[in-house]
């Protein structure tokens, strides 16, 4: 094979890396998570997939013309019951009140591909109709939830948190000081226990049900998006649960109403026990070139106050890139590793 050849393939592979969300079939393997600071009892360990190996989707929502509803906060978002296949469904009490499933402004899919030469040229403000960044924060709520949420707050930016269990006076607090300011709430799993939630369908069904009750006392809904621990192709559940138990729980999980996000920017911030403001900016510079969608993941797990610290460069970046921010929900255009 020439010189040339092989430089042409080594460029390929690196475009490939930077065009966005695309399904594939089988997880790629992973590195070893790097284990975070622990909440409480539990250990959250937040096993990150290599970007480079992956080649994950994006699934763009059918076109929407509603506009927006902000999130009710009396209302409840219907949750379907999960549950194995084969196996009886729980008989859950349906929500008295019917409630819409979270809106957001994004629901006009316009995927134009665009050149990955833009460098640190300025967008112009005219772009923010096909430009949308995501944010989301795994592993909360947390003592680093507040100052997300102090910073959001000033920069009238909405985010979506994925959060786990935390019953705690303050848990609960958070959660609805997430849900009073706009913000999006999906389930991240109540214990966050890789050894637990993915022994099966059922294990991992019992622990999003678990949280959904919480939130449901707390906050009066029951999300019915989620983000798996670790992503949707993590291989940490291959010990627990075997190599195609993500498989069988991402259908199931679909099959019964839910919609699961993965992420194609991540901060790199749950990738080292500490990383600093500025490897999380540069981070999500790099990862951010090139792409209209973006799903960015960062983390306000006990701890990660660099990632805190390094949210306002985050949000002037990417408005300077020429993006405008939404939540996540549902019908919102969704970037899966494994596609169920
Ligand atoms: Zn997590």
């Amino acid at each position: 094979m020439s010189k040339h050849r092989f430089g042409f393939i080594f460029l390929l592979g690196i475009t490939l890396t930077v065009t966005g969300c695309q399904s594939f079939t089988i997880p790629a393997p992973q590195s070893t998570p790097t284990p975070t600071p622990m909440i409480g009892s539990r250990n959250i360990v937040e096993a990150t997939p290599k970007q480079d190996s992956l080649v994950p989707r994006w699934i763009p929502m059918p076109p929407e013309r509603k506009k927006p509803e902000p999130l009710p906060l009396n209302q409840q978002i219907p949750i379907p019951s999960m549950h194995p296949s084969g196996i009886t469904p729980k008989t859950k009490q349906p929500p008295s009140n019917k409630q819409q499933p979270m809106k957001s402004k994004s629901d006009k899919p316009k995927p134009k591909p665009r050149s990955a030469s833009k460098k640190a040229q300025h967008i112009p403000r005219s772009n923010s109709d096909r430009k949308i960044a995501y944010l989301t924060f795994d592993d909360g709520p947390s003592k680093v939830t507040v100052k997300v949420l102090n910073t959001l707050s000033k920069y009238n930016v909405k985010a979506t948190f994925f959060v786990i269990g935390n019953s705690s006076l303050e848990g609960r607090s958070l959660y609805k000081r997430i849900v009073a300011e706009g913000h999006a709430i999906g389930n991240h799993s109540y214990s966050h226990n890789y050894k637990q939630i993915y022994q099966s369908v059922s294990t991992f069904q019992r622990d999003v049900d678990k949280l959904n009750d919480l939130l449901e006392q707390t906050i009066s809904f029951r999300p019915d998006i989620i983000r798996f621990p670790g992503g949707s192709n993590n291989t940490v559940s291959y010990r627990a649960g075997g190599r195609y138990v993500m498989r069988h729980i991402a259908a199931e999980v679909t099959k019964q109403g839910y919609q699961y996000f993965d992420w194609n920017v991540s901060s790199s911030d749950a990738t080292a026990a500490v990383r600093s403001k500025a490897q999380i900016v540069s981070a999500v510079k790099r990862a951010t070139a090139g792409q209209d969608r973006i799903i960015v993941l960062m983390h306000d797990a006990p701890g990660r106050w660099t990632t805190a610290e390094a949210l306002p460069d985050v949000i002037q970046f990417l408005q300077d890139q020429g993006y405008r921010f939404e939540k996540l929900s549902k019908s919102a255009y969704t970037c899966q590793f494994l596609t169920p």
